[in-house]
């Protein structure tokens, strides 16, 4: 297992903070999770309990309610939920982005009403990027708001998202349509209430993250009040954009936890399962893939504190995200794919956890911006060219 109280990169409060939340997850929530995700459910109870560890926007300072956390905290919070459960990180991970924007945007009023029950744990929530056209290209987005007496009329659809089919309140990207010349436009960030704004919504079956409800949510004549508007007309894509490190850190660092993981069952595995009257990791190739599994983590791992001390000097961190998520994401799924050849048949079990921590790697490399979409961000900031639309 990997050992908590060797590592040196951290100081005397972040290994204690470490510690906690590890014993937390792996004796209270470890041995729950094959009973979750076998009926595709979730224990909501979880971000509630979490939330004195700083699971719950505890990045935001004292007065916006959050602990002051910093950037490489979070990722070590990050880290221990990805070697538990990646449903639970990315579930973390959405209810963490809207509170980000609420606490950046919101009124005095907005965040009474929803940032308060939102970092209690008692508001879920759902942040509505990606449609059915437009996923990478998120500039590209069609879901229309259009303005009317005191409301917005929302027409669209949105695809992919997480918890969106069960959670309270939501927070929408669409383009305001201005009704006449000179009028605010551009894409709005809208709080979606389910008090009070009519949408439909369908869960969609999915081979990753399957204790998060992934949905897809259609809005027709929609309407939500103006007042719900969060932060100005035409600010939205700028404020997806200030919080895509910010996620991309997060999936980095859910990365890297099951990728340890992986390899702590791999090395257990190796010294209990006995073949030709030997325990398999007496062989020089089982040797081999766990050393391979290990050299892969620790890369990840370095990569991610990178990112995070980079975004905690105050720098936007965009490069450093980047290589991060493109790195740590495939690592994981790699070191995944090898901890189910050390496990043999066992690893397509699924009284198994490798055959879920398999899976979910592989889901890693298409939120938050996809392999292919990091690449070209790095190789942007690299040469100076953008081959985004060539
Ligand atoms: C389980 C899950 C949960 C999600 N949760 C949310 C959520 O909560 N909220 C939300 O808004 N979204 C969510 N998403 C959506 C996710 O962010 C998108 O799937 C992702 O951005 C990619 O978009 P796409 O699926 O439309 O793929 P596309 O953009 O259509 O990409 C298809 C392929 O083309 C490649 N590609 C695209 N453009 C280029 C280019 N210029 N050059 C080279 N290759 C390119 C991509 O890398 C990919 O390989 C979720 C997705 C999943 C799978």
């Amino acid at each position: 297992m990997f050992n908590l109280a060797e590592d040196a990169d951290l100081t005397h409060e972040q290994r204690l903070l470490r510690e906690n939340v590890a014993h937390f997850l792996r004796h209270e929530v470890a041995p729950t999770v094959a009973g979750y995700e076998a009926k595709g459910g979730f224990d909501w109870s979880l971000p509630g309990r979490l939330r004195e560890y700083g699971y719950l926007g505890g990045f935001l300072t004292e007065e916006e309610g959050g602990f002051g956390l910093s950037h490489f905290d979070y990722a070590l919070l990050m880290e221990e939920a990805g070697y538990c459960w990646h449903s639970l990180r990315a579930t973390l991970n959405t209810m963490n982005m809207a509170a980000l924007l609420l606490a950046s945007l919101g009124t005095a009023e907005q965040k009474a009403r929803y940032l308060a029950p939102l970092l209690a744990g008692d508001l879920r929530v759902w942040v509505g990027i990606t449609e059915p056209d437009h996923g990478s290209n998120v500039a590209g987005m069609e879901t229309r708001a259009r303005r009317d007496g005191d409301d917005y009329v929302i027409n669209g659809t949105k695809m992919w998202i997480t918890n969106g089919a069960i959670a309270e309140l939501g927070i929408l990207m669409a383009r305001v349509v201005p009704e006449a010349e000179g009028e605010p436009a551009g894409i709005t960030a809208f709080l979606v209430d389910r008090g009070q704004t009519s949408y439909t919504a369908r869960r969609l079956e999915t081979m990753i993250l399957r204790s998060t409800v992934t949905s897809e949510l259609s809005f027709v004549d929609a309407r939500v009040p103006a007042g719900n508007v969060l932060g100005e007309v035409g600010e939205g894509l700028r404020s997806i954009l200030r919080g895509l490190n910010f996620g991309r850190l997060s999936v980095a660092a859910g990365a890297v936890g099951a990728a340890q993981a992986a390899l702590d069952l791999s090395i257990e595995y190796a010294k209990t399962r006995r073949q030709f009257g030997k325990p398999i990791a007496s062989y020089q190739l089982i040797q081999k893939m766990v050393v391979d599994m290990k050299v892969r983590t620790d890369a990840a791992r370095q990569l991610v504190r990178r990112a995070a001390n980079a975004l905690d000097r105050g720098s936007p961190g965009r490069m450093e995200c980047s290589v991060a998520k493109l790195y740590a994401a495939q690592a994981a799924h790699e070191v995944a794919d090898l901890a189910l050849q050390v496990h043999g048949g066992m690893g397509y079990s699924k009284d198994y956890p490798i055959e879920r921590i398999f899976r979910d790697t592989r889901g890693a490399v298409i939120p938050e911006g996809t392999s292919e979409i990091q690449t070209l961000i790095i190789g942007r900031d690299l040469l100076g060219i953008s081959a985004f639309s060539v």
